[in-house]
């Protein structure tokens, strides 16, 4: 018998499979909205300088490539639970952190370990959410379903909604939260709609999942992180995962972190010990350089002075790419779509419809995912007004 005879043909990667078509499109003036990836005004990935200082200097050390511990560098560990929890926060001391292969391998390996715990909890993710999201979970063996999140009418997050279903759910159920920089809309809750989402985890028993992969990108590291401080004052165990493929440019690196925040000391060292076990068993030990260039650039105050600046530039110009499409669009007649300039992150729910986003792929060269998602931080000066033109084209 053949075995892979039962191998039937996946569909390619919504994402990814965009990104194909895009590279196979011979046209000179096409943009790529698809994928989430940062491009600087001439249309590449930048290098941040912070990064490439720290990684001159990792060279200059000429180290050997030993293995890492199960549970990554130490070093990088220590900074990142400062910048993600504060500089000698008691709460560090009932936290388990791990190295993580990016922010998704955050996500399975706490899909992994919470799966141990409890087989039959539900997971929720937010309606629409990361297309990874549902796959990832359902994939580690959970039942996923969505609580609603985004309101086509208001052009907002159905905060009442998302709060109802939340109240909804079977205690223990596993809630996937966004704290910025919503993907795929744009749209984000204020401190205030997070002090009562945190609220209804604590009265109903949920188990937050907090999943950090912009942290910088929207309006800073402490505004953006604000939702970590609040589960921790809740008291609440919960995880959050992080990524820093966009905020340091890492993202062939693959380098993350994974914290399960617990209710003592004893409690996050087994956890501890159950989270290696994960790790050891899927990919033995995680990669070395990414965790040398983030620990590096975060413990030299110098280094990461020029970091958050750098940030903090492409925070802004997102922002400032945001405002010129909606002048863009306005001069070609569209006055509807100023809802992108408050969006915040990498993307934007355009509320363009399949049809219009098939015809912005085909007519235009400009690729987008079908439910209407664009990446602008891949816009610049030279294609900002191409894609407007485009859209009011198609929205016609
Ligand atoms: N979570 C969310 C919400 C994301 O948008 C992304 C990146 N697209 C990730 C996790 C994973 O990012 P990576 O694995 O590239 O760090």
């Amino acid at each position: 018998m053949n075995l892979l005879e039962r191998a039937e043909l996946a569909p390619a990667d919504p994402i990814l499979g965009l990104t194909e078509a895009f590279n196979n499109d011979g046209r000179s003036d096409k943009v790529n909205l698809g994928v989430g990836v940062y491009l600087d005004e001439g249309g590449k990935v930048p290098l941040m300088e912070a990064v490439r200082e720290a990684e001159q200097r990792i060279v200059a050390e000429a180290k050997p490539h030993a293995y890492l511990p199960i549970d990554g560098l130490p070093a990088f560990r220590d900074e990142i639970r400062k910048l993600v929890f504060g500089a000698d926060a008691p709460v560090l001391e009932r936290t388990a952190t791990v190295q993580a292969v990016a922010g998704t391998g955050a996500l399975k390996v706490g899909a992994d370990f919470l799966r141990q715990l409890n087989p039959s909890a539900t997971v929720l993710i937010s309606d629409p959410s990361w297309e990874n999201h549902r796959a990832l979970f359902t994939r580690a063996g959970f039942k996923v379903d969505t609580y609603r999140y985004y309101d086509a009418e208001s052009r907002g997050v159905d905060l009442e909604g998302m709060l109802a279903d939340l109240r909804g759910a079977a205690e223990g159920t596993i809630v996937v939260l966004h704290p910025c920089c919503h993907n795929p809309t744009g749209y984000d809750l204020t401190p205030e709609q997070w002090d009562r989402v945190v609220e209804v985890v604590a009265e109903r028993g949920l188990f937050a999942f907090v999943d950090m992969a912009y942290q910088g990108f929207a309006a800073g590291l402490a505004e953006d992180g604000a939702l970590v401080g609040k589960f921790v004052q809740s008291g609440l165990p919960f995880i959050v995962g992080t990524s820093y493929s966009k905020t340091f440019g890492l993202y062939g690196q693959r380098i993350g972190s994974l914290s399960v925040v617990g209710a003592s000391a004893d409690e996050a060292r087994r956890v501890l010990s159950q989270l290696k076990i994960v790790i050891r068993t899927n990919y033995s030990n995680p990669p070395a350089h990414g965790a040398k260039i983030v620990a590096g650039v975060l413990a030299d105050p110098a280094l990461r002075g020029v970091w958050e600046d750098e940030l903090a530039k492409m925070r802004n110009r997102i922002a400032l790419l945001r405002k010129d499409l909606v002048k863009g669009l306005e001069a070609q007649g569209v006055t509807d779509m100023g809802f992108i300039a408050e969006q915040r992150g990498m993307f934007s729910y355009s509320g363009l419809t399949t049809h219009q986003m098939v015809r912005l792929r085909e007519e235009f060269g400009i690729y987008g995912t079908d439910a209407g998602r664009m990446c602008v931080a891949a816009l610049n000066a030279d294609n900002v007004g191409r894609v407007a033109k485009a859209i009011a084209a198609v929205r016609s």
